[in-house]
């Protein structure tokens, strides 16, 4: 067997010990016998897995009952259309903070069919730090206010959320579960679950739940958190095998100390990769220091072909998805939950060979 160093964006390394449980439970999975993927979604044997998934998610981010903790499909973009159909009511605006590729995905959501206020706008600089709170233009009148807590491309995140007097939604969808939070500062949480918690197609989604009472009749059934709440995820069939890894993968986080252990380890990863990058004018990080995502690490290097040379033999060597995304070019580290201390050491040794060879 030979694993990689795994630094894809997207979906993404997972956990060496859960991929094990799995395999081990491929076959027959507790005493049901049959796999997860066999199961009646409505077995008692997968309600004890949604049950513990549920119950891992509230402990790991300290969830009070005020919130319902769903498990939806359509990943991270089904939500970008959801939120503002069921929490922006007719005549409304939502508040919208545009700091990169994946708030503009929202924003271009939450423009059909309502009105949208752009609070801030990034682009000047390139989208290469948040904003400050004073720079916020909030409405008044917001329904809420949509953040996008890590951006995923840019890699960049907030260090401190903003304040709002309307609920704070957050896209944490490359940073759910990489460090402590304060889950009673939001109206509503979400992520795609395979960048952190799990394999694509996933969506956590963690609602206040007053908001839930929110949505118009105009929506359809499908689409309203309330039909998803009142079923406890279990309306339609659910994606039972990603809610089985999820529930495996912050089993694991558990064993690690959960978020204080998690958020300790990430910190310390990306403060090693950073001040590599940051020990020579070789490299070159684009994003505003204050506002660098621990997770999704942005560089570039004298020239682009000398940032397609080091992606290619970075490859050789066993190190894969250093590449930039297409829009923004140049070559990006994700350092998730799962990817372990050894991969940054040895990344950071290839670097140092790399930049003496090129230098
Ligand atoms: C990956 C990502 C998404 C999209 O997730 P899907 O599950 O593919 O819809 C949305 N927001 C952020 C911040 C992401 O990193």
């Amino acid at each position: 067997m030979t694993r990689v160093y795994n630094f894809n964006a997207g979906p993404a390394a997972l956990p060496l010990p859960v991929l094990e449980k799995a395999q081990a439970e491929m076959l027959e999975c507790g005493s049901a016998g049959m796999s997860v993927m066999e199961m009646s979604h409505r077995s008692k044997d997968f309600a004890a897995i949604i049950g513990a998934a549920e119950a891992n998610v509230r402990k790991l981010l300290n969830v009070s009952d005020d919130y319902a903790v769903l498990f939806m499909q359509g990943g991270a973009s089904l939500q970008f259309v959801m939120i503002p159909q069921n929490l922006r009511r007719s005549g409304k605006t939502a508040d919208y903070v545009h700091t990169g590729s994946w708030s503009s995905k929202a924003i271009k959501e939450a423009k059909v069919g309502g009105s949208v206020n752009v609070a801030w706008d990034g682009k000047d600089e390139s989208y290469m730090r948040v904003p400050k709170q004073s720079e916020l233009s909030l409405s008044a009148d917001a329904e809420y206010v949509h953040i996008c807590s890590n951006e995923t491309i840019g890699g960049i995140r907030y260090p401190v959320f903003p304040k709002t007097s309307a609920p704070l939604i957050a896209d944490m969808s490359s940073e759910i579960m990489s460090r402590q939070i304060d889950v009673s500062r939001f109206g509503m949480i979400y992520a795609g679950a395979q960048k952190n918690i799990g394999p694509s197609g996933l969506a956590l989604v963690i609602i206040r739940k007053d908001l839930i009472e929110r949505c118009p009749e105009t929506v359809n059934v499908f689409l309203r958190y309330k039909t998803h709440a009142d079923d406890n995820s279990l309306y339609n069939t659910p994606n039972t095998w990603g809610i089985y890894i999820l529930k495996l993968v912050t089993d694991w986080m558990d064993t690690i100390g959960g978020l204080a252990g998690m958020q300790k380890i990430n910190e310390d990863k990306a403060a090693t990769l950073y001040g590599a990058l940051d020990s020579s004018d070789f490299w070159k990080t684009p994003a505003d220091k204050e506002s660098r995502s621990i997770m999704n690490v942005v560089w570039r290097l004298p020239s682009e072909e000398l940032e397609d040379q080091f992606v290619s033999e970075a490859k050789k060597a066993g190190f894969v998805g250093l590449k930039g995304h297409r829009s923004v070019g140049g070559l990006r580290a994700s350092i998730y939950n799962a990817v372990g201390r050894d991969a940054i050491d040895a990344l950071v040794g290839f670097m140092r060979e790399f930049e003496k060879k090129n230098g």
